[in-house]
């Protein structure tokens, strides 16, 4: 019997994970438009290169939504299986902040790349770059432009990991959507995640403040509550702690067209003890001293309060606990750090393959889940190239 034929197409971090495991077995093809693989991958590389996050099992599945669409990958292939993986490659990794894992140091993210693709290239998988996915034919084969023209390639299985629809400059464009939807496939427009919010500030706050960290505060979106880190920015704020609220912002953006977070300057104190700190009232001037509140803190809270709410000690304190922000808008999609909306999970089986046509599979940011940074999406996208490899495997030996 000969070999089936894999084409994988798009050449990022869920591609080159269904590639390591059916090569083994498999001819595998990797076709990825840009001209080289993984570039996306090389990003996440500069910020923080959270490979994944030290939860494991059922904790670590509750991070993703719809949790019941990805819990089986996750829990298939979950963050201790995905260290050992990375260990067998020769980078070992370590658990950093808030169960954030990294890269033991000195290993750049061009490093990590190297292994992964030295890895494939010795279990003979081909990577041809600068092949761009551009429909189906009308056998549902998939055609790929190179050289000027476009051809349709003949495989058993094709398993599609175009990415989402930010940072294009590293490939992920979105734009094979229409392909899918020319196949009767249903797609949910996309939208930014894990992205910044835009907020009318003061112009006093952009020219002092800009770029300073709001830090150990707590954020309330509703009933949700989360606590970290802010960074101030021209346009709003963005950081660890507004990532996982965006799910929520998005939601009442789109329900009520507006949306507002609480910021809690002190969420390790209670009024009680704001209260002890000054006796009785006094005068605004003394607030930064007396709550030990930073320039940028003082800013924003007057900038969202009235002068009298501003001055009276009692009401001060409040704001200091709770002070109620406008969100405009999310910010856009370009810039977001992943995004949601895509392949609509409905038209997929548990395998990720499709089910209209069952053998073509969809992994990755390009399928409409989300989960918020710390490692969740580098995860999510490692975990479903190993389900679907695994899939491909199971339905050619039953
Ligand atoms: C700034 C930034 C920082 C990040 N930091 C982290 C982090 O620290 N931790 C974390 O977990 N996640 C992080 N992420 C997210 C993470 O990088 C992505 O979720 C992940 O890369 C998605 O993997 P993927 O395989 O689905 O697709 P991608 O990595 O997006 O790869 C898709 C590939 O498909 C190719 N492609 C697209 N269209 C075509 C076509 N028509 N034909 C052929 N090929 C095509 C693209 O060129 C691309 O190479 C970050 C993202 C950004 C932007």
């Amino acid at each position: 019997m000969s070999r089936k034929e894999i084409a994988i197409i798009g050449g990022g971090p869920s591609a080159m994970m269904a590639a390591d495991i059916l090569s083994s077995i498999y001819n595998v093809t990797i076709y990825e438009k840009e001209k080289v693989i993984g570039q996306k991958f090389l990003v996440a590389g500069k910020g923080g290169f959270n490979l994944t996050n030290s939860l494991v099992g059922n904790e670590l599945a509750a991070q993703y939504s719809p949790q019941e669409f990805m819990q089986d990958a996750i829990l298939s292939f979950d963050s201790k299986s995905l260290r050992e993986w990375f260990s067998y490659l020769g980078i070992e990794t370590f658990v950093g902040t808030s169960g954030r894992v990294f890269p033991v140091k000195g290993i750049k993210p061009a490093e990590v790349l190297n292994k992964i693709k030295e890895k494939l290239l010795s279990q003979n998988v081909k990577i041809k770059q600068g092949y761009e996915f551009v429909g189906f034919d009308d056998d549902r084969n998939t055609k790929i432009y190179y050289g000027g023209k476009s051809k349709s390639i003949l495989a058993d299985y094709y398993i599609f990991a175009l990415g989402g629809a930010s940072w294009s400059i590293t490939g992920s464009d979105g734009k094979w959507k229409k392909y899918f939807k020319d196949i009767g496939v249903n797609i949910i427009p996309f939208e930014a995640s894990n992205c910044g919010v835009n907020i009318k500030w003061d112009d006093h706050i952009i020219e002092n403040h800009a770029g300073k960290p709001l830090k150990n505060i707590s954020v309330t979106v509703g009933e949700t509550t989360r606590k970290g880190e802010a960074v101030i920015t021209n346009y709003g704020l963005e950081g660890n702690v507004i990532y996982p609220l965006i799910p929520k912002i998005r939601e009442l953006l789109k329900r009520e067209s507006k949306a507002e977070i609480v910021i809690d300057f002190k969420p390790d104190n209670s009024s009680d003890d704001l209260f002890k700190k000054v006796n009785n009232r006094i005068s605004s001037k003394n607030y930064g001293e007396a709550f030990n509140l930073r320039r940028e803190q003082l800013s924003i809270i007057k900038n969202f309060s009235t002068k009298e709410e501003f001055l009276s000690t009692d009401s001060f304190i409040k704001k200091i606990e709770g002070l109620t922000i406008s969100v405009e808008s999310l910010r856009d999609i370009e810039e977001a750090i992943s995004t949601v909306g895509g392949i609509d999970i409905n038209e997929l089986n548990k395998d990720f393959s499709l089910k209209k046509y069952p053998n073509i599979y969809c992994i990755g940011e390009m399928v409409n889940w989300d989960a918020p940074t710390g490692g969740f999406l580098l995860q999510g996208a490692f975990s479903m190239g190993y389900t679907c490899a695994n899939s491909v495997i199971h339905s050619v030996t039953d």
